[in-house]
C-alpha cells in the first residue's frame, strides 16, 4: 500500500466509524451470537495473494459487527464507560503513525517529555496534591500505564520493595527473600477483581476486608486485619482504597485510611479509576480528600475522559521508589542524558511503552477543560433522571446512587430481579450487569457512552419497566 491508498484506506475507514458511531443506537446492543460464531464467516487460512482494502474494509460489517458488543451505544449501561471520543481516535492514529516506542528519554524525547506535561496538566485539572507533579520540586510525578490494574500491580511491587529495603535497613542480618514471604496487603471486599489479582501476580496475600453498609474499608477494620497479622509474624506493607468501587461506586474514607497508612508505614494506592474524573469538577473534589495521604493515585482517562483504551494515569509521591523497584540496566539502553529526564521504562512493567500522551494532549485542547467538565456533568444529570424514573416505580427499590452509577432491585425474592436480568440480556436492546449492594443480588445502571441523551434513558427505563412488569405478571404480583 502506497500513501496516496493509505490516505483513501483511512479516509473510507474514518467514514466507516462515523457512520457507525451515528447509527449505533439502532443496532442490538448485545450480539446474538453463539461462541465459534466466526469460524464460519472466516477462511481457515490466512490469504496467500494481498486483497484490496475496499475489500477488507467491506468485510468489517459482515463478520465484525455480528459479533459487536456496541460499547459505544447509547444503550449500552454495563460495567463501566470506555472513553471514546473522535480527538482520541486521531491521536491514536497518529501514535500509530509515528510509531516510536518511548522507552526512554533518549529513545523519542517528545513521548517522555509530552507524557510528564500531560500528567500535570491532569494533575491540575483534577486538583491532585501538589506534591504528585512532575514540575514540582520533589521526587514526586505522573506517569501514563496501560490499565488501572498495571498501575496497582506496579504499586504492590514498589511497596514490597520499599518495605523490605525498610526493614533491612533496622535489622541488616535478615534475609530479604524470606521477608518477603511474611508480607501481607489489604483491600475491601468490594475493590475491583484487578486489586486481588494483583496481589497473586506479586505473590503476595491481598486480604479482602468487609465493607459497611456504604461498601467502604473502615479504618477500624483495616486496623484490627493489621495488628492481627502482625501478632501472627506477617509484615503489612500495602493497602488499595477505591474511590468509586466497581459494584457501587462507593468511595472509601481516604483520611482515616490514610492516617492509618502512615502511622503503621503501609504504602496507601488509591484507585480512582473511574470516578477520578469526576475531580475536574469542583463540586465533586471532596471525593478525593485525603489524597495527599496517598503514596499513589491512578485515574482512568480511558473510562469517563473520553479518551479509549489505553490511558490509565498514575501519580506517585516518590518516583524512586519504582525506579529503585524496576531499573535493569543495559549497555543498549544506556544514553547520555540519563538522569535529567525520567526514563518511563523503570516505572513500569514493560520495556515498550505506547506513546499515549498524544491522545490525551488532543482531548485535553480539542475538549478543554469546561467541555470535559460539561461532558462528566451530563452524564451525572442522566444518572440522576435514570434514578427519578426508578424511584417513581413501587416495584423498585433503589439500592445505591453515585455519580453515573444507579444500582437498583425489584422489590421482593433475589429471583425477580434474576429473571429481569435474564429478559434483558436476552431481549439484548439494552446491556446492564448484575452487581451486590445491601447484601442483595442489584443491577447496575451506568451512564456509560458519551451519545447516550435523556431519550436513551426514557428508552431503557421503558425496556426495564416492560420486563419488570412481564416478570412481576408472571408471578402472579
Ligand atoms: N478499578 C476500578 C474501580 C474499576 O472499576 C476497574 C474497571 O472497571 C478497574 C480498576 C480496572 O481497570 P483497567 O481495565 O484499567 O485495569
Amino acid at each position: 500500500m502506497d500513501a496516496r491508498e493509505f490516505i483513501d484506506f483511512a479516509g473510507a475507514a474514518a467514514e466507516y466509524i462515523a457512520d457507525y458511531l451515528t447509527s449505533v443506537r439502532d443496532r442490538r446492543v448485545l450480539p446474538a451470537v453463539e461462541p465459534g460464531y466466526l469460524r464460519d464467516l472466516l477462511p481457515e487460512a490466512a490469504p496467500e495473494r494481498p486483497e484490496h482494502w475496499r475489500h477488507v474494509l467491506a468485510d468489517v460489517e459482515r463478520v465484525i459487527m455480528p459479533g459487536m458488543t456496541h460499547w459505544q451505544s447509547p444503550r449500552f449501561h454495563a460495567y463501566y464507560p470506555t472513553g471514546s471520543s473522535f480527538a482520541a481516535m486521531v491521536g491514536e492514529m497518529l501514535s500509530a503513525g509515528l510509531g516510536c516506542i518511548g522507552f526512554s528519554w533518549a529513545a523519542s524525547p517528545v513521548a517522555t517529555e509530552l507524557e510528564t506535561h500531560m500528567m500535570d496538566w491532569l494533575a491540575r485539572l483534577l486538583a491532585l496534591p501538589e506534591h504528585f507533579l512532575n514540575a514540582a520540586p520533589g521526587p514526586g510525578g505522573g506517569v501514563l500505564q496501560g490499565s488501572a490494574s498495571e498501575a496497582t500491580l506496579v504499586a504492590l511491587l514498589a511497596a514490597k520493595e520499599r518495605t523490605v529495603r525498610r526493614l533491612l535497613e533496622e535489622q541488616p542480618e535478615q534475609d530479604a527473600a524470606l521477608l518477603k514471604t511474611r508480607l501481607v496487603a489489604y483491600t475491601c471486599d468490594q475493590a475491583n477483581s484487578s486489586v486481588e489479582k494483583a496481589g497473586l501476580l506479586a505473590s503476595l496475600p491481598m486480604r479482602l476486608l468487609p465493607s459497611d453498609a456504604q461498601g467502604r474499608l473502615r479504618a477500624d477494620v483495616l486496623q484490627r486485619a493489621v495488628d492481627e497479622d502482625r501478632a501472627n509474624g506477617l509484615l503489612p506493607c500495602f493497602v488499595v482504597a477505591t474511590l468509586g468501587s466497581t459494584p457501587t461506586c462507593a468511595f472509601d474514607p481516604l483520611p482515616e485510611l490514610g492516617q492509618l497508612c502512615q502511622r503503621e508505614r503501609l504504602w496507601l494506592h488509591v484507585d480512582a479509576a473511574y470516578a477520578g474524573t469526576a475531580l475536574l469538577c469542583p463540586e465533586y473534589r471532596h471525593i478525593a480528600e485525603g489524597a495527599e495521604l496517598a503514596d499513589s493515585f491512578c485515574v482512568n482517562p480511558h473510562k469517563w475522559m473520553l479518551i479509549n483504551f489505553d490511558c490509565s494515569a498514575m501519580w506517585v509521591r516518590d518516583s524512586h521508589q519504582l525506579v529503585e523497584a524496576f531499573t535493569v540496566d543495559r549497555i543498549y539502553l544506556a544514553h547520555h542524558k540519563q538522569g535529567l529526564a525520567p526514563d518511563y521504562r523503570n516505572w513500569q512493567i514493560p520495556l515498550g511503552r505506547r506513546f499515549r500522551a498524544l491522545k490525551l494532549w488532543l482531548v485535553l485542547r480539542l475538549h478543554g477543560a469546561e467541555g470535559l467538565r460539561a461532558h462528566v456533568r451530563h452524564q451525572v444529570a442522566l444518572a440522576r433522571h435514570f434514578e427519578a424514573l426508578a424511584r417513581a416505580h413501587a416495584a423498585v427499590h433503589v439500592a445505591t446512587v453515585a455519580l453515573g452509577l444507579v444500582c437498583f432491585r425489584l422489590q421482593g425474592p433475589e429471583a425477580l430481579t434474576e429473571e429481569l436480568l435474564a429478559a434483558l440480556r436476552t431481549r439484548g436492546r439494552i446491556y446492564v450487569v448484575a452487581g451486590a449492594a445491601e447484601g442483595r443480588l442489584v443491577i447496575r445502571f451506568c451512564i456509560c457512552s458519551r451519545l447516550t441523551r435523556a431519550a436513551d434513558v426514557d428508552f431503557a427505563w421503558e425496556e426495564i419497566r416492560q420486563q419488570a412488569e412481564a416478570v412481576l405478571r408472571a408471578h402472579g404480583l
